[in-house]
């Protein structure tokens, strides 16, 4: 007998009979002799709904005031889906019992809309898990140190189950989600794509912050500084799957990294279009200039992704650096108005129509050549290479938008992942 951890997502809480398949589901992990949380999302499409019709009544969107009552509204979603799925364990003949965040407590800051959670008292839970009841925690919200109701971000949930899983140490965290398992890339883009079945910590992680949604990137670091044992598997299996298959289903995130890992060189190919790149022309080159470009923009809290400078024989130089796409504007703007003037740079320049490609791989470690391998396949396909990023595990290139999918393709190819 183990302590369980479930997370749902909003496509597999989508309707009441998705409901009762779930109930169906965990009723069947309890009765193979689990302790069992489940922590669910919003049905989907409801936090979209919501905030929606806020945004209909409220034309600046800027103060604390609007964003506390924000999460007051969107963590609704959560405590209905929560109730909704109690109501249909009871259905299935188990004691089930359901919670909001601030009912167990889930403690986090006051970071309305994307609040951290700092600390979550288990007591509640672990008492009902010992009276045999079935407990289901609101996934995406907690309570601040003033009592205000919070949430955690779009896409939240991941990040509450692996926390419970975590304060509750539970052997495992299963998250539930309409693709069985994380894949080598995208299948939209590679149809060969291959399901991982193990991936290690580290690269999920990169996959996560690199472009991959299938999971919130908080809820990897949560994995990663509790060492909580994750698996990503579908929710549209049969439900009447045997448990001891089931378990072994998906993809588990695993902290043991072994010899077939380190074999693989690239486990995955990542992608996004997210990101716009800008570049400052004709800056001197002279010590602090990277500060005093990149200073500004950190303190409009604005995040840069690859940063390249080139030097140029004039004394001048360029530098260039990415930012998220919805940043672009904002960022432009804060350089002409504060940047260009103080540095006597000649000009701002900016594209939006860029993509970046990151292979990863543990294996790149312990290899060499992985990156000119890429480069080269890159080359072949005449695909140009616009800014270069890497670190141990991991190469990103950034090239134009129109060739993302081709790049993918090529490298996956080129890395063999279709044979794995
Ligand atoms: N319901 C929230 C969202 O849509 C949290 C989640 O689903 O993980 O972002
Ligand atoms: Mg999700």
């Amino acid at each position: 007998m183990a302590l369980i951890v479930h997370k749902y997502g909003g496509t597999s809480m989508g309707s009441a009979e998705r409901i009762k398949n779930v109930a169906k589901r965990v009723a069947k992990w309890a009765r193979a002799g689990h302790q069992m949380v489940v922590v669910p999302s919003a049905m989907s499409g409801e936090t979209n709904r919501l905030l929606g019709l806020a945004k209909e009544l409220s034309p600046s969107r800027v103060s604390t005031a609007y964003h506390r009552e924000l999460d007051m509204l969107a963590a609704t979603g959560e405590q209905a889906s929560s109730a909704l799925l109690a109501i249909a364990m009871q259905a299935e003949g188990l004691e089930s019992v359901s919670y909001a965040g601030w009912q167990v407590p889930v403690r986090t800051d006051s970071a309305f809309t994307k609040a951290r959670i700092e600390s979550i008292d288990d007591k509640r839970v672990r008492a009902d898990l010992d009276a045999g009841k079935v407990v289901i925690v609101t996934g995406f919200q907690g309570i601040d140190p003033d009592g205000n109701i919070t949430t955690l971000g779009r896409g939240g949930s991941d990040t509450s189950a692996v926390a419970i899983a975590a304060a509750m140490k539970a052997a495992e965290c299963l998250i539930y989600t309409d693709v069985d398992g994380v894949y080598t890339t995208d299948p939209r883009v590679v149809p060969e794509a291959k399901r991982l079945t193990t991936l290690s910590f580290e690269e999920m992680l990169e996959m996560a912050s690199l472009g991959s949604k299938v999971l919130q990137i908080r809820s990897v670091e949560f994995a990663g500084k509790y060492k909580v044992p994750l698996r990503v598997l579908s929710s549209f299996t049969p439900v009447d799957i045997d448990v001891n298959e089931e378990a072994v289903s998906g993809t588990l995130i695993t902290f043991e990294e072994d010899e077939k890992m380190e074999k693989a060189v690239v486990s995955g190919i990542a992608f996004t279009r997210d990101e716009a790149k800008i570049s400052v022309l004709g800056v001197p080159d002279t010590p602090g200039i990277a500060y005093q470009i990149l200073g500004e923009v950190a303190e409009a809290n604005i995040d840069v992704d690859v940063i390249i400078q080139n030097v140029s024989k004039d004394g001048k130089t360029d530098f260039s650096f990415t930012v998220n796409r919805n940043d672009y504007q904002r960022t432009i703007d804060l350089l002409k108005e504060k940047v260009l003037p103080k540095l006597g740079a000649q000009e701002v320049v900016g594209d939006t129509k860029i993509a970046k490609v990151s292979i990863v791989g543990i294996g790149m470690r312990s290899h060499v050549g992985v990156a000119s391998k890429m480069f080269k396949s890159l080359s072949e396909e005449g695909i140009n290479i616009k800014m270069i990023s890497t670190s141990e595990i991991k190469t990103s290139v950034v090239i134009d938008e129109k060739y993302v999918e081709l790049a993918v393709r090529a490298l996956h190819k080129a890395f063999e992942l279709d044979q794995a």
